[in-house]
């Protein structure tokens, strides 16, 4: 690696400052988170065991507390378990994103965050948030590691005219765009009652609808808005432990989404519905739940599911020129993960991928690199005192819980 890029792979017969000793681990591309709210690390924990519409409310009663400094708090905590767990980039959901952009800079790991925007009757943020993110945006863009972004909550909180001001705003500064889609039932049907048409019918028709933007979820989808997302470009974050714990109900066509080339990657979602950021959890999960639900062991093969959390992520996001694989001239960001474990015994080239989607864990990762720097060696997170961030988390997190 030099100058942040990959310069050679294989053998190679060069000097270096730095060797990370990689025996017995595979070097992979760095994990791609392609849908989260890594502030509310916060609320883990908090509202378990109900449904999104009880969650939802739980979890803005705390939310509404929230100072920037808590939602700085937050983030560097997920960014460092992130980072222990082999995962380089993160696609994030939030207000106060430049809080986050703090958070990413100290610890190193690659942002690609979403000022989310909602109407502003129904909001908690300080002034206007189409006004918000126009402003995060212009103030981030063509950083190197934070790339800013036009998020919407959904169209349960957002107006046409929201809608349409956040796409105005992405399109003039060119930056992508990340939104809640077709996530419950409730939602699709609150929708079609409202509205007359279903979500992805409706976004198509105000115009909405384009290459710039990812949707998180898109669980509750018929094969028509499937090809209709994918004839507009729109790529999908799927977040298979966030809508089996809030039990939405149904499982999201990922299978259809790929055969109609739709650019697919794994989301954990928040922290309060996950409840962990662990993405080797979430691709096993992925692969047991479309083989359960179908069937057929054979849906969602290992290979199929690693692809998800990195290059598919990376062609989601439109930076697969720069991310998403190991080759010479991308932006060097990679995860090395041990296969010496117990766990993992016996490892053989063949079993590569299966181990690597089935048997590992967030754990086994030894060494983090993001934009050649290593962020994370000997499992050791160098870029920030991690019982710090912890300890300032644990107490932050206690005084929103008891004010
Ligand atoms: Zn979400």
């Amino acid at each position: 690696m030099e100058d942040g890029r990959i310069v050679a792979v294989g053998e190679v017969d060069r000097s270096a400052d730095e060797v990370v000793d990689c025996t017995g681990c595979a070097v992979l591309p760095g994990l791609i988170n392609l849908h989260n709210h890594v502030p509310n690390t916060l609320l883990r924990g908090v509202a378990d065991d109900v449904p999104l519409e009880e969650m939802l409310p739980k979890a803005a009663a705390i939310d509404a507390k929230f100072t920037r400094r808590d939602v700085q708090v937050g983030a560097l905590l997920g960014c460092v378990e992130m980072i222990r767990s082999g995962t380089t980039s993160f696609h994030d959901l939030f207000y106060w994103e430049d809080e986050v952009a703090r958070a990413v800079r100290e610890s190193g790991i690659r942002g690609f965050l979403s000022w989310v925007t909602l109407d502003e009757s129904r909001t908690t943020q300080h002034g206007n948030p189409v006004k918000n993110a126009d402003a995060f945006v212009a103030k981030h863009k063509g950083d190197a590691i934070v790339t800013p972004s036009v998020g919407v909550q959904g169209v349960y909180a957002a107006s046409e005219e929201t809608f349409l001001k956040s796409k105005e705003v992405a399109e003039r500064h060119k930056v992508r765009m990340h939104m809640h889609l077709a996530e419950t039932r409730g939602e699709v049907e609150g929708h079609r009652k409202e509205t007359g048409l279903r979500p992805v019918e409706w976004l198509e028709k105000i115009g909405f609808l384009e290459s710039r933007l990812t949707a998180a979820h898109a669980v509750w989808t018929t094969i028509n808005e499937i090809r209709t997302l994918a004839r507009h470009g729109v790529s999908v974050a799927h977040c298979p432990v966030s809508n089996m714990k809030l039990a939405s109900g149904g499982v999201a066509p990922v299978p259809e989404m790929l055969q109609e080339r739709i650019d697919v990657g794994l989301g954990t979602d928040s922290p309060i519905s996950n409840n962990s950021m662990d993405l080797f959890a979430d691709m096993k999960i992925a692969a047991l739940l479309h083989k359960a639900t179908r069937w057929d062991a054979r849906a969602m093969p290992a290979q199929t599911v690693l692809d998800l959390a990195t290059i598919g992520a990376a062609r989601a996001l439109h930076v697969d020129s720069e991310i998403g694989s190991i080759e010479v001239g991308k932006r060097a960001d990679l995860a090395v993960v041990s296969l010496r474990g117990p766990h993992t015994t016996p490892f053989y080239p063949e079993t590569l991928m299966s181990h690597l989607v089935y048997s590992c864990r967030g754990s086994d990762v030894q060494a983090t690199v993001v934009d050649g720097k290593v962020l994370m060696a000997d499992r050791t997170v160098r870029t920030l005192d991690e019982a710090e961030v912890v300890v300032r988390a644990q107490e932050t997190a206690r005084e929103l819980f008891e004010a």
